[in-house]
C-alpha cells in the first residue's frame, strides 16, 4: 500500500481555509504528514483587513505569516512558496508550473492531492493552479499515480458535475479549522466574527465536499 502523504495545492493563502482544513488538520492528527504549496502570497487581493492594518507594501509578508499560522493551527510543518505573482497565474507557462509541481510529487509522493476543479474555481488563478496540477498528475504512471479531490466553488458545480462523491465530517476538527479561518485575519475577519457567533455558520464548516477528479 502507498504510504500516505497529502499533498495541498493552492494558488492564494486562505485558499484552504474554509473548504479543506478540517480535512487537513483530521490528516495531521492522525500523523500524516502534509505538503502544502501555496503559488502566491496573495499579495493583490483587494481586502486590508477590518479596520485596516495593510497597505499594498506590507500585504504579501502580512499574508505569509498569516498562512504560516494557519499552517501551524491544522498541524502543517513543510510549507512551500513557489513565489508567483497573485493575479499572473493564469500567465504562467501552464507547462513550466506543471513541472515544478511535478517535482515535487516525485520528490514526496503524495497519496493524495488536494486542489481546485479546472474550470469550476471561478478565480483564473484557481483555474490555472487546478490545470497545471491536473497536468502534472496526468504525467505520473498510473499505478503511482495519487487521487486528486477538488473543490469546486462556481455556482453551477452540482449541477454540471453531479453531487460531490466525496463528503468529510470535520465536526471533530472545528476548532482547528476556525483557527485557521481566524489566522487569515486580512481576509477573513468577517466570516470568522460570524462564525463565532452563529452556530448555522459553524454547522456548516463541519463538512468538506470534494470532486474526486477522473483521470
Ligand atoms: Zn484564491
Amino acid at each position: 500500500m502507498m504510504k500516505e502523504h497529502l499533498l495541498v495545492i493552492f494558488p492564494h493563502p486562505d485558499d484552504e481555509a474554509l473548504g479543506c482544513s478540517g480535512t487537513i488538520a483530521s490528516y495531521t492528527s492522525r500523523g500524516i504528514p502534509v505538503t502544502y504549496v501555496c503559488l502566491t502570497l496573495g499579495e493583490m487581493g483587494r481586502n486590508m483587513g477590518n479596520p485596516f492594518f495593510a497597505n499594498r507594501e506590507t500585504l504579501p509578508a502580512i499574508r505569509k505569516k498569516e498562512l504560516e499560522n494557519a499552517c501551524e493551527h491544522m498541524g502543517i510543518n513543510d510549507l512551500r512558496l513557489f513565489g508567483i505573482r497573485d493575479k499572473t497565474v493564469e500567465f504562467e507557462d501552464e507547462e513550466e508550473l506543471a513541472i515544478r509541481i511535478k517535482d515535487v510529487i516525485e520528490e514526496i509522493k503524495p497519496s493524495l492531492i488536494l486542489t481546485f476543479y479546472p474550470g469550476y474555481g471561478v478565480h483564473p488563478d484557481h483555474n490555472a493552479c487546478a490545470a497545471a496540477v491536473i497536468r502534472a498528475v496526468e504525467t505520473v504512471a498510473q499505478k503511482n499515480r495519487p487521487t486528486v479531490y477538488c473543490v469546486a466553488v462556481a455556482k453551477n458545480s452540482v449541477e454540471v458535475l453531479g453531487e460531490p462523491d466525496v463528503t468529510n465530517d470535520v465536526a471533530e476538527y472545528l476548532d482547528q479549522k476556525l483557527a485557521a479561518i481566524a489566522s487569515h485575519q486580512s481576509q477573513f475577519h468577517a466570516i470568522s466574527k460570524k462564525a463565532e457567533k452563529d452556530p448555522k455558520v459553524r454547522e456548516r464548516f463541519t463538512k468538506e465536499r470534494f470532486w474526486t477528479y477522473q483521470f
